[in-house]
């Protein structure tokens, strides 16, 4: 089996999910187990917005560190979380070895009131990474975004509030999945020019069923190119090519984005060690 350990010169990282119903942990564990026979640089867990779900985030993230020995990052949501909360969390991350975390401002919760929202102890992620470097010794990865965020006014503001984590002390970055390289380019072109030197994971996501695509775009807000709506078109009747077809668009994004100096690439699996599987072979 091909793991990354042969090649030295490519960083790829794994994003998981915590299991989204309570007796689904075991499947989980065997689904990560997978995963990590990859030898990834590190795997990454996320967090629910509202701080829902922050038991099995940690949970997840500590076997991966203390059972798999890979390093786990924890991802780590303010938006919902009073600074007592993300302290305790904190804490807990420490007292179970994890020493790296992603931090995150989160979206609005739907069931957030206009009460709280406003009354909120976070604003931005910028606070989050302000308050832990204040209090933790913990390594702090930022997100960033080819295509802007979506609430951004423009580009510039955007890349201006990334380089404000940077100077906050966020080690490294993750970006937003994209399915075109050019946007990654141009980004990194401009984050560069004015003083963002960190790494920058750059966000793969294998879409191997016609379902997905619609929740991924409505999630992450990432364009859809015209040669991937074509696949869609071509497959949407033929689940089996659909899937084979959205891991060859990923192997060729990803190694034309080391063909381009990019090597640090973090792929969303979707808890498909089979599809992680065949992009590591993909790309060997
Ligand atoms: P911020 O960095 O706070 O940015 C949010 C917006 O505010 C941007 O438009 C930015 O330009 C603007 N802004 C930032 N700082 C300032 C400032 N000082 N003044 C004015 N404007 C400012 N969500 C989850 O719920 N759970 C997860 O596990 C999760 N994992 C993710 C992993 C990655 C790699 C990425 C890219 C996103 C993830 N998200 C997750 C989604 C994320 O929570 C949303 O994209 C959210 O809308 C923004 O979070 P942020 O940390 O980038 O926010």
């Amino acid at each position: 089996m091909s793991t990354l350990s042969q090649d030295n010169k490519k960083h790829i990282s794994f994003e998981v999910f915590p299991p989204k119903k309570e007796g689904n942990f075991l499947t989980a564990i065997e689904v990560i187990k997978e995963i990590s026979k990859l030898s990834p640089d590190f795997i990454s867990v996320t967090y629910g917005a509202g701080g829902s779900q922050s038991k099995k985030t940690l949970e997840i993230a500590s076997y991966i560190e203390n059972e798999l020995h890979i390093t786990a990052v924890a991802h780590l949501t303010c938006i919902g979380s009073t600074k007592e909360e993300i302290y305790k969390q904190c804490e807990e991350f420490k007292e179970h070895n994890i020493s790296k975390v992603l931090a995150l401002r989160g979206d609005r919760p739907k069931d957030m009131t206009d009460e709280r929202y406003n009354c909120r102890e976070f604003i931005y992620a910028s606070d989050l990474i302000k308050f832990i470097k204040d209090n933790f010794d913990l390594s702090i990865i930022g997100a960033c975004y080819p295509e802007k965020h979506f609430e951004a006014l423009t580009m510039v503001d955007d890349l201006k509030y990334m380089k404000q984590k940077q100077d906050l002390g966020v080690e490294s970055f993750i970006s937003q999945l994209f399915f075109e390289n050019t946007y990654f380019y141009n980004f990194m072109e401009k984050a560069r020019k004015i003083g963002i030197n960190s790494s920058v994971y750059a966000g793969i996501m294998p879409v191997t069923s016609v379902k997905q695509i619609g929740t991924t775009v409505s999630l992450s807000g990432s364009s859809v190119p015209k040669k991937l709506s074509d696949l869609i078109a071509r497959y949407s009747d033929k689940p089996n090519d659909m899937y084979k077809a959205g891991i060859d668009y990923s192997i060729h994004q990803i190694r034309d984005l080391l063909k381009n100096g990019i090597e640090k690439i973090h792929i969303y699996t979707m808890n498909k060690p089979e599809v992680a599987r065949a992009i590591i072979e993909g790309i060997q």
